[in-house]
């Protein structure tokens, strides 16, 4: 049912497949690498042949990253937005000596830019990012957020615009439960559950819904402010969740919910009933 978890790889990559293996997921998100550095190396032959190797003997059916928190696609700093683009394209590289399938990154921050030229800057860059990496089959998957501060991708239209302006099948996208009701996106009910998915289809398409991230919301319907609760235990629900298991399940579905004792089994049972 693609289900499963953001994995630790505390020592070693490969170890993301023992926790995989452990709460019994066939699909699961990573970092590559420290999400809170810039600094980063490239994966050895040997990690790439360790991490495929338990990639081949595991249940997991798809895989996939979450890029550095640092990254700003939009930045109107040449600095910045340098070493932006360079850790984009490091990641991409990363993935796919993985055998990852996608990289999840936040569209950008507008900062002080007025928001259709921040979301210019986001597609031009991403547009360079793909350019530079023309033998490379990793996907980009662009987050919606929950619009904190001036975090760009809050709306779905976003999304739709930097999708437009690239215009690749390289570029794809990815639903945040949490960030699109923080965001003002209900999901709760079925009948507000379908109004917001008609409005992705509509501005983004849902053929390009390649990822979702389960989580439930400790902030209210349009607060702005991104804080995951366990699964039913927000301000969503559970009913959003059953939803989602029975409307997309042949889309990867991740938990990004605190790594609290064992909830993350305790949110899988709950995601599993509903299957
Ligand atoms: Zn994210
Ligand atoms: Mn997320
Ligand atoms: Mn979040």
């Amino acid at each position: 049912m693609l289900l499963g978890v953001h994995c630790s790889v505390s020592g070693g990559l490969e170890k993301a497949f023992d926790e995989a293996g452990k709460l019994g997921i066939d699909t699961f998100q990573i970092f590559t690498r420290n999400q809170r550095q810039w600094k980063a190396k490239p994966i050895s032959d040997a990690e790439s042949r360790t991490f495929k190797s338990a990639f081949k003997s595991s249940k997991v059916k798809i895989a996939f990253s979450h890029a550095s928190y640092l990254i700003n696609l939009a930045s109107n700093k040449d600095d910045l937005l340098q070493k932006s683009i360079d850790a984009m394209i490091a990641e991409l590289e990363r993935c796919d000596a993985l055998g990852l399938s996608y990289v999840v990154a936040h569209p950008g921050t507008a900062k002080d830019l007025e928001e259709k030229v921040a979301l210019d800057r986001v597609a031009k860059s991403i547009q360079h990012i793909i350019e530079a990496t023309p033998d490379n089959n990793v996907k980009i998957l662009i987050e919606n957020t929950a619009g904190q501060g001036t975090t760009l991708g809050y709306d779905f239209q976003h999304l739709g615009k930097i999708m437009d302006l690239v215009k690749s099948d390289r570029l794809a996208a990815c639903f945040d439960t949490c960030h699109a009701f923080a965001a003002g996106y209900d999901i709760s009910n079925k009948a507000v559950f379908e109004k917001t998915f008609n409005e992705w289809d509509k501005t983004i398409g849902l053929s390009n819904l390649k990822a979702i991230h389960l989580n439930d919301s400790k902030t209210l319907l349009g607060s702005r402010v991104d804080r995951h609760a366990h699964i039913g235990q927000g301000n969503i629900g559970t009913e959003a969740f059953k939803l989602i298991i029975k409307t997309f399940q042949d889309v990867p579905k991740v938990l990004e919910t605190p790594k609290e004792e064992n909830m993350d089994e305790e949110n899988l049972k709950v995601l599993r009933y509903h299957a």
